[in-house]
């Protein structure tokens, strides 16, 4: 019976189901297209879009390879390497396969990174998140979550996936946080879930604050440095080395699919807490293990960026050029102290139709960030530069911002 039978025979619309839950998203303008592009290796920002009309050279300014290493020489030699030696895939779970020897490299070296006795590498931060913040929780019996509001939705499905009582502190605002944590039990274990740098924004983390905070109520700290990684402190190791505040997180957890320019998530933290979630924690149990390829590549990226200073340099300085020519060419540039450089549009229609013409008109890439990434009116377009970003490039995105501004109204 074939499937348009099934559905009548049984009165069961089920394409139904799937249409509407498709036309409630046009409705709202939520609909997502995804680009389809093709990155060029030795060319960074410079990418092949794959458009209806045939291929066409355009350039990046929004991708979380922030520091281009995914294209670095030694990152690339370091995958070719490891696959010509080992081949492509793990061969299974760890459990089942026995660790890659990359693998056990790699999380020495991001063990280090963080000044932590032990790291454990998932197959993404996304995993690392929901799985390592679940199973953490419930090896805390009777554990209280406290969440800031802005956390990424790996850490809320962590949080809900961990079953155990929660409260939301308002983001960043550590005296709220303090309310909950004195309102709370003394004898129950309490972890504190954050981001160091909230990408949507480019805020940071009072990360002093909240440590004074877990010291003086006896709670657990558990800092998201996915955006901070490879881009902040003297060695790559993010927000809490920038600020010293490495010795006082007790888990620091990151991605090496960012500025490391691969794929996989970790975090590091105490050996036994370590041990245990290997132990426990059933996304990373029951699932094939990181590509030792992957592996050597992440270990070489984060090798390079522990004592190379000058992708880091220039980023900020990218950054700040890249701030200073927008608010010359008064476009709305929303405050950040960071890499991350948002601009305001407030409305999803002209925030999709301002990124349509700024790849269509000018071959330059953005994506439009819309309603559920960021609250409705908050909707803009999300630049993040790069080093290799140079003055001819900002400058000639400040002249197509301001031709699409003027074209669609907000200016
Ligand atoms: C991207 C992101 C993640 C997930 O990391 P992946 O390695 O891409 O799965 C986790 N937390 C935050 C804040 C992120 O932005």
């Amino acid at each position: 019976m074939n499937f348009q039978a099934r559905q009548k025979r049984f009165g069961l619309d089920y394409d139904a189901c799937f249409d509407r839950a498709l036309a409630q998203l046009h409705d709202e303008r939520r609909y997502r297209v995804f680009a389809d592009l093709e990155r060029l290796a030795g060319r960074f920002p410079h990418a092949i879009w794959h458009c209806p009309q045939g291929p066409r050279e355009v350039v990046i300014w929004c991708s979380n390879d922030y520091l281009g290493m995914a294209q670095h020489p030694k990152v690339v030699g370091a995958l070719v390497d490891a696959a010509t030696r080992m081949g492509t895939g793990a061969g299974g779970t760890r459990n089942i396969a026995g660790t890659n020897h990359p693998l056990i490299e790699l999380e020495h070296e991001l063990a280090s990174l963080h000044g932590k006795e032990a790291a454990l590498v998932f197959t993404s931060g996304y995993v690392s998140n929901e799985t390592g913040i679940s199973t953490i929780a419930k090896l805390l019996p009777n554990c209280l979550l406290l969440s800031d509001a802005l956390n990424h939705n790996s850490m809320i499905e962590g949080v809900r996936k961990a079953g155990t009582d929660k409260v939301i502190w308002r983001h960043n605002d550590v005296g709220h946080l303090e309310q909950l944590l004195r309102a709370a039990d003394p004898d129950r274990p309490k972890l504190i879930l954050c981001e160091s740098l909230y990408s949507m924004d480019g805020d940071v983390a009072p990360l002093h604050k909240i440590c004074d905070l877990a010291e003086r109520y006896g709670a657990l700290t558990y800092v998201d440095e996915v955006h901070a990684v490879g881009m902040y402190g003297a060695h790559g190791g993010g927000i809490t080395e920038r600020d010293g505040a490495a010795s006082r997180v007790d888990i620091i957890e990151g991605t090496l699919a960012k500025a490391f320019g691969c794929l996989g998530g970790y975090f590091a933290a105490k050996a036994n807490l370590i041990d245990a979630v290997r132990s426990y924690a059933p996304g990373f149990i029951f699932t094939t293990a990181l590509p030792p390829a992957i592996c050597a590549a992440a270990t070489a990226a984060i090798r390079h960026l522990k004592t190379s200073q000058w992708e880091r340099d220039r980023h900020q300085d990218r950054a700040a050029r890249l701030k200073s020519v927008l608010h010359t060419a008064r476009l709305p540039v929303m405050p950040s102290d960071t890499h991350i450089v948002p601009v305001h549009v407030g409305d999803p229609e002209k925030c999709k139709q301002a990124s349509d013409l700024l790849l269509t008109e000018h071959g330059i890439y953005i994506q439009p960030i819309n309603y559920p990434t960021v609250p409705r009116g908050q909707e803009r377009l999300r630049i993040t530069p790069s080093p290799y970003h140079d003055d001819a490039l900002i400058d000639r995105l400040a002249e197509a911002m301001i031709e699409v501004w003027k074209r669609t109204g907000l200016a």
